[in-house]
């Protein structure tokens, strides 16, 4: 028996068909799939909970997001259901930017006012991660909110005087001051606030636990509670905040993992092939 044939025979005889191996990075949104007869109740992996669909030819597509910290391994992805299949996530470590600078001892503190603020905006975004918005996010329809050059990728990290700052949890694109930015999908507006950091800034909720913000506006075009549609214009590019020059902060989070925004653009770019 050639010996191929042996090697499928014992790995149809050993495991179950479903058991399958998805490989990603710190930071990612990743897509797994898996083909079942079986309704599927759950699925869980890291954790938490992640949300699923089955599509019309009856495959389910579930969504998981991976903190940019999120330890690298092996994390078992269960389908839950009446009996549950396990798959396997692999995490690998990200190649995140590193730079060291040094600045006057001033110029890197701030007075208790301003860390008090700072607290409380942090909290203000924070809040908007476990609002309830009652869609299903078209994850694979995301369209760019603006175009331009990135300045500043996702993970970036940055040492001021020797000391970690928090990790850049966003990307960061040099547009001209007033370029619209676009919503990437449909959704809620779960916070539209001027704050200390990140100066104007807006919250959106698509649901499922991901919510995406944008930072130093200059401008914006909707307020709180509104629903946008993907592709509205919801604010213009500006430099307000703490900002050295017009640039949209873009930031995601997925059930509170902070995500690389291009990771959700992927998703949109692969179903399109
Ligand atoms: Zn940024």
């Amino acid at each position: 028996m050639p010996y191929f044939i042996i090697l499928f025979l014992s790995l149809t005889l050993t495991s179950p068909a479903y058991a399958h191996d998805w490989r990603a990075t710190q930071g990612d949104m990743v897509e797994v799939t898996l083909n079942t007869n079986n309704p599927i109740n759950k699925l869980t992996c890291i954790g938490k909970e992640w949300p699923f669909q089955k599509d019309k030819h009856g495959t389910v597509h579930g969504w998981i997001g991976i903190d940019l910290k999120q330890k690298p391994g092996s994390y078992p992805i269960q389908w839950i259901g009446k009996t549950t299949m396990t798959d396997h996530l692999h995490i690998n470590k990200g190649e995140f930017r590193i730079s060291r600078i040094t600045v006057a001892k001033k110029m890197s503190s701030f007075d208790a006012a301003a860390i008090k603020r700072i607290r409380s905006d942090q909290q203000a975004i924070k809040n908007t991660y476990d609002m309830d918005v009652n869609i299903f996010p078209a994850f694979t329809k995301a369209i760019t909110p603006v175009d331009g050059i990135e300045s500043t990728p996702f993970g970036a990290q940055r040492y001021v005087n020797g000391q970690a700052r928090s990790p850049h949890s966003g990307i960061d694109i040099a547009a001209p001051k007033g370029t619209p930015i676009k919503a990437p999908l449909a959704g809620k507006v779960l916070l539209v606030e001027d704050m200390f950091l990140n100066g104007t800034l807006i919250a959106i909720g698509h649901g499922k636990g991901l919510v995406t913000v944008y930072a130093h506006l200059s401008k914006t075009h909707v307020h709180v509670g509104q629903e946008v549609q993907a592709g509205q214009i919801i604010a213009e590019v500006g430099s307000t905040g703490r900002s050295t020059g017009a640039h949209l902060h873009w930031g995601m989070r997925f059930n509170h993992a902070r995500i690389n925004p291009h990771s959700l653009l992927s998703l949109s770019s692969t179903s399109h092939k």
